[in-house]
């Protein structure tokens, strides 16, 4: 069987590698269908990681997977064949003080599939069957979409988010920064009863997909600086700012958009730059960072799984895994696709 791995900065290959064998006890053998293509795969992809995050070895890439079971292990007795599945691909350690805590999104031994971050790397989910524990996949019912289900782990991603927001009911929405992530946080706020929903961005075509997401109105900053000035009028005008786009002067437009006593939350991870702190101090306003996901994957699989939230605007292109090389490429060119997805069947 096949997996797609990074090597170095744009060399990516297909590996072959043995099938997964008989599941021990307390696991389960997952066929892979589909599997998204993240903005951290790209970051692979493109300059071997982010930060100090690096590949020092060859990764298989991957995290944001549905598939089928077709082996249980003997002590599993909450899945049986055939059923599909979501893989949430989080596995924090269960033992360290953050984890005790119930903040398991901050855990310090965290194992997160396809990611560099520890040595040896954990090798990532884009490959054709795999043999996980029960404890890491949630049932999906028989007719949901897998290509839906593949978007659960991004749009836990967002309903953390918006958790960190507070209640949303009633509240008007600014949401920065239109890839994936800002997608599915518009989704995720409407979900929640924001009142208005406006989004922008530094390019159109992501916009479109903002409308069909549910946004109420669309800002193009390149085009139409002045209408993202008039946010700030009066003092600013949003209740609460989802800043998805990770760079820092989106960031500082944030903090005028704003009204006074509002939230920003802090989604996209960007550099490091100027913000306007004193504006944080006069506006009083509230800043809160949002990172990772921890009892919100569930619920993402649940919402795609009943029909409640419907990605089907957000995925642009579904490839076969022998394209995978296509598919990256593809995927990096934002005037072409917001959420490109891998095909294993
Ligand atoms: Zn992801
Ligand atoms: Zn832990």
């Amino acid at each position: 069987m096949y997996s797609v791995v990074i090597h170095s900065p744009h060399d990516l290959r297909l590996g072959s590698m043995d099938s997964p064998g008989v599941p021990e006890d307390h696991a389960v053998t997952v066929r892979i269908d589909k599997g998204g293509i993240c903005g951290s795969d790209l970051h692979y992809y493109h300059h071997g990681g982010f930060g100090t995050v690096k590949i020092r070895e060859p990764m298989v890439l991957g995290h944001e997977v549905a598939g089928t079971v077709v082996a249980v292990g003997k002590a599993v007795d909450n899945f049986a064949l055939n059923d599909k599945v979501a893989v949430n691909p989080s596995m924090p350690c269960n033992q360290c003080a953050y984890c005790r805590a119930n903040m398991r999104n901050q855990c310090t031994d965290m194992r997160f599939f396809g990611s560099a971050m520890r040595f040896p790397h954990q090798q990532g989910l884009f490959r054709q069957k795999i043999n996980l524990p029960a404890e890491q996949l949630v049932r999906l019912s028989a007719q949901t979409s897998l290509e839906h289900a593949a978007c659960s782990e991004p749009l836990a991603v967002c309903l953390h988010a918006v958790r960190q927001a507070g209640p949303l009911s009633g509240k008007k929405v600014l949401v920065s920064g239109c890839g994936p992530i800002g997608c599915l946080t518009i989704m995720a706020a409407q979900h929640s009863g924001s009142h208005w929903i406006t989004a922008s961005d530094l390019s159109q075509p992501p916009l479109d997909i903002a409308v069909q997401a549910g946004a109420n109105a669309v800002i193009d900053v390149a085009r139409d600086a002045s209408a993202f000035q008039k946010l700030s009028e009066n003092k600013g005008t949003q209740d609460v700012v989802f800043e998805c786009s990770g760079s820092p002067k989106a960031l500082a437009n944030a903090f005028e958009a704003v009204k006074p006593g509002g939230t920003i939350v802090t989604v996209g991870l960007g550099g490091n730059g100027e913000l306007p702190l004193s504006l944080a101090v006069t506006k009083e306003i509230k800043m809160v960072g949002s990172f990772r996901f921890d009892p919100e994957f569930k619920q993402a699989v649940e919402l795609i799984d009943r029909g409640i939230i419907d990605v089907t605007p957000l995925i642009s292109a579904v490839l076969p895994f022998q394209e995978a090389r296509a598919a990256f490429d593809l995927a990096s060119d934002r005037s072409r696709s917001m959420k490109v997805q891998l095909d294993f069947s």
